[in-house]
């Protein structure tokens, strides 16, 4: 048993509407805790979940020792989770995992062998990755763009299972971004970085809590929060668009005089064509800027990424 602000170590859970994982994941993880010699502390952040999670881990806490439970008003996603977990943890060494088991909790040894050895950001490779072939493809190009437009270059960036050291976890709170990308945020902060293969396993039980449009928007926030770049790009294709078009225009009026109306005639539908493409190119960019925009607009207005409801204080903290 160990004082407050003695913890060395604090295991950040955001959990939504993880009821049928309550169980198994804090049998395994308290389990994996007690062979690290370091005090700890866990921290099970429930985003706004309306199953039976909350009550789940309330009755977790009466019979372990070292479990802190942060409630949220209502869902916030699972970042903003994650960062009220961030705020609550008092460890020197934060380690983040998804509640479904995907990430082996038993891994977690081997990310505080990266501390122990002067790391202060751990990153983790998903190995025989578990998912739909769609999302492992989405991965696939978003870790691509991500690491060419921002100049991040990390081999995976959606595995939870992650250690941040205290600098780090305090950077990330600090910053007044109100969408964001842990990982890739992280990485920002970071002076000594590395990433470990770990296992990946099916969701144990449950279903994403992803569907195909949060997935979506979360990929935009990685996108647009980290880099310029999609807006320059867009200022250049503008550039060339409208050269193309004006050489377009250009060539169907020497055409036209050379062959007459009746082929200026037959030419409507490619006309057409012409304008919905850039019809449909001035959208996408518009789309891109009100991105850009709307994300401003949410930083100027400085709202708090989550509110918090109620925090069940540990009784005491464990450790060796
Ligand atoms: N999660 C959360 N809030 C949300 C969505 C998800 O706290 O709004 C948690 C979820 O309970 C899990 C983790 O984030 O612990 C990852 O979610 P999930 O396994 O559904 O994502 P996937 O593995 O499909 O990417
Ligand atoms: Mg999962």
């Amino acid at each position: 048993m160990n004082g407050v602000g003695q913890v060395k170590l604090s295991i950040v859970v955001p959990m939504y509407n993880e009821e049928e994982n309550v169980s198994v994941l804090s049998e395994r993880l308290f389990k994996t805790l007690e062979t690290v010699q370091e005090p700890w502390e866990v921290i099970f952040v429930n985003d706004g979940s309306i199953d039976r999670t909350l009550e789940l881990l309330l009755e977790e806490q009466r019979r372990r020792k070292g479990l802190c439970i942060v409630n949220l008003a209502r869902n916030f996603g699972q970042h903003a989770a994650v960062m009220a977990g961030f705020a609550q943890a008092r460890g020197d060494w934060i380690i983040t995992l998804d509640a479904d088991l995907q990430n082996p909790p038993e891994e977690i040894p081997r990310i505080v062998e990266q501390f122990r050895k002067g790391h202060d950001l751990v990153g983790s490779i998903r190995m025989g990755r578990q998912d739909t072939l769609f999302r492992k493809l989405a991965s696939r190009i978003t870790t691509w763009l991500v690491s060419r437009i921002s100049g991040i270059s990390l081999q995976d960036f959606g595995c939870m299972l992650r250690g941040y050291s205290r600098p780090i976890v305090q950077g990330i709170l600090q910053n007044p971004e109100y969408r964001t990308f842990i990982p890739a945020l992280a990485t920002f902060f970071a002076k000594n970085p590395i990433e470990i293969p770990v296992r990946h396993e099916e969701r144990a039980a449950g279903d994403s809590k992803y569907s195909l449009l949060r997935l979506f928007s979360l990929q935009l926030d990685l996108m647009t929060g980290f880099s310029l770049w999609p807006l320059r790009t867009l200022f250049f294709a503008g550039i060339g668009v409208s050269l193309l078009g004006l050489f377009l225009g250009g060539l169907i009026l020497v055409l036209r005089m050379y062959y007459g109306p009746e082929w200026a005639a037959q030419g409507v539908f490619t006309l057409f064509a012409l304008l919905f493409f850039f019809v449909g190119a001035q959208f996408l960019g518009l789309g891109l800027v009100g991105e850009y925009v709307g994300r401003v607009f949410q930083a100027v207005r400085k709202r708090p990424p989550y509110v918090l409801g109620e925090i069940y204080p540990e009784k005491q903290n464990h450790g060796v």
